[in-house]
């Protein structure tokens, strides 16, 4: 199996909620989807929480849409089952599973005024709570911040007001859950932040659940309650983003999300730290180096002789550092603006240091055994 959020969900009677499901929005069990040459989603097993929002981010071509259009109805699952609200949705058409769903692409109607194309998200049903098609429709022009411009043309809109009209018009029936596929993509960098608050804050209000789609990992780690990091087919880890942040559990996650330097080494040595974490000396070719090692960590206890991988961030690299120093060749330099970012060479290997003031020449870097993070032992 790929990966569990929290637990495994049982396997159900279709169109009945399985024991202990019902507290999850939206569920994957080991849900594989193939087309002929390709696995494009892999035994993947999810449990989303109702109100949350979850992110599925990774590269190009690792399964995120598809896994989406499961959800959503679009496509169905070779082998496994897709739950909403407990219940196996297997054979219900989209416009029947209570979802909104925004794309890429705008597809908004051009023809209709905003307020036709909102509107056009109430063909299957009745606002809900009881309002006029037409109150509803302007509650919701608010809500995306587009009162007054309801006589508009989607052709009059900008890229950011025209993807805020397709969530009004996905918002409109009321949907349990939400799906939104890269609905950013196409927009520049400083209104895909502002859009990206504006709908954070939408998506709090409403409470709505909502599985939103991304290959930007800046993009995932600001915007969800928990992110699901995907490669393959496969789901590689699952948490909230400041801990796959901090604490990637393989290698490809500590490189998927943002920066990272990723080290291998022979343990020499294993000895318990004061709180509790495991010092362990790594040797890279004869220089001794010290990692901590979480106790709770998934990985198996090293011991010596193992090759242990472990991953240090750029600005856990510290100028002149007394623990763990390393003596470095500055290659490159980019400036961020507030940040440095720094290429070195340190015997051979290429590494990133990420510092308030500019290095150059040769210098002398170390890291906290904090701070270096393993990601596997072998
Ligand atoms: P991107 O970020 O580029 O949109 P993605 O992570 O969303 O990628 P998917 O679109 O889910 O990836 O595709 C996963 C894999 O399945 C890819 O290899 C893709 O070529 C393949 N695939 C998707 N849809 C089909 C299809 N209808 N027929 C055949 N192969 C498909």
């Amino acid at each position: 199996m790929s990966t569990v959020a929290d637990s495994d969900p049982p396997a159900g009677t279709p169109g009945r909620a399985a024991p202990g499901t019902t507290d999850r929005a939206v569920g994957l069990d080991s849900v594989t989807r193939r087309y002929a040459e390709t696995t494009a989603v892999d035994d993947v097993s999810l449990a989303i929480r109702e109100g949350e929002f979850f992110t599925l981010v990774g590269p190009s071509g690792c399964g995120k849409t598809t896994t989406l259009r499961l959800v959503g109805g679009f496509e169905s699952p070779t082998t496994g089952a897709v739950r909403l609200a407990g219940e196996d949705v297997a054979g219900v058409p989209p416009e029947s599973r209570d979802v909104g769903v925004v794309f890429q692409s705008y597809a908004l109607f051009p023809h209709m005024t905003v307020r036709e194309n909102v509107g056009y998200g109430l063909r299957f049903s009745d606002p809900p709570g009881g309002v006029s098609t037409a109150g509803r429709v302007e509650n919701l022009l608010e809500l995306v911040d587009l009162e007054g411009m309801g006589d508009r043309d989607p052709d009059e809109l900008s890229g950011g007001q025209r993807q805020r009209v397709a969530l009004a018009r996905a918002l409109a029936p009321g949907p349990r859950v939400l799906l939104l596929d890269e609905p950013m993509s196409a927009l520049d960098a400083q209104l895909r932040e502002r859009l990206r608050v504006q709908l954070r804050s939408i998506q709090t209000e409403l409470g709505i659940t909502t599985v939103y789609v991304t290959h930007d990992q800046e993009e995932a780690l600001a915007i969800s309650d928990r992110v699901a990091v995907m490669r393959s087919g496969r789901v590689e880890q699952v948490g909230r983003p400041r801990e796959i942040y901090r604490r990637p559990e393989s290698r490809f996650v500590a490189e998927f999300l943002g920066d990272n330097n990723v080290l291998t080494g022979e343990v020499v040595d294993v000895a318990t730290g004061t709180d509790d974490a495991l010092r362990t000396t790594v040797s890279l070719d004869g220089t001794r180096l010290e990692v901590g090692v979480d106790p709770e960590s998934h990985l198996p206890r090293p011991t010596t002789g193992d090759r242990l991988t472990f991953c240090v961030r750029p600005d856990a690299l510290t100028v002149d550092g007394v623990t763990n120093a390393l003596t470095a060749v500055v290659e490159s330099t980019e400036f961020l603006g507030e940040t440095t970012r720094t290429h070195l060479d340190w015997q051979g290997r290429e590494l990133l240091a990420r510092t308030a003031r500019p290095l150059e020449g040769t210098v002398r870097l170390g890291f906290d055994p904090g701070d270096a993070h393993p990601v596997s032992v072998e």
